[in-house]
């Protein structure tokens, strides 16, 4: 994300140019620019667990929960970032990117590391939802 005022609208040929902040050149995989979190409605049912379970199955899509509630973890790079961890949109970047700063920041802890409950795959939300819910596999017969 690159959020700190130093950073500067860039090209592909101005890459290596830019002054990057310290902490953000550290920062070699560019964390913040190559995720989306959503969030979602907390889930509370068979039938919602059941869709989040259908989420989780595709590629590069987690979900967790932490202080702030559910989020559905995407694992994409934003076009906009250059080698390098500039962003080629810099000065119209969207709002949620200049609102962030590395002060506390995904390079001092992943959202992973930060999260209670976090699911990467189906096999291991099914294993939660079988704690949870008593009759998970019936759960089938909600819909027919
Ligand atoms: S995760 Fe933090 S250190 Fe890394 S690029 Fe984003 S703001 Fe900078
Ligand atoms: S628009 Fe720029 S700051 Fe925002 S995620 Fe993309 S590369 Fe990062």
């Amino acid at each position: 994300m690159n959020a700190k005022d130093k950073i500067k609208l860039a090209d592909a040929q101005q890459v290596g140019k830019v002054k990057l902040d310290k902490k953000c050149r550290k920062c070699t995989q560019s964390i913040c620019c190559v995720s989306i979190n959503q969030k979602i409605p907390t889930p509370k049912s068979k039938e919602d667990f059941d869709h989040l379970l259908w989420q989780v199955s595709h590629d590069d899509i987690s979900v967790f929960k932490d202080a702030d509630g559910w989020f559905l973890y995407i694992n994409t790079r934003c076009s906009h970032l250059l080698d390098g961890g500039v962003c080629s949109i810099y000065d119209n970047r969207p709002w949620v990117c200049r609102e962030y700063t590395n002060d506390f920041c995904e390079f001092d802890e992943s959202i992973k590391d930060a999260s209670e409950l976090w699911f990467s795959t189906h096999k291991k939300l099914e294993k939660y939802c079988r704690k949870r819910f008593k009759k998970w596999p019936r759960r089938f017969e909600l819909y027919v």
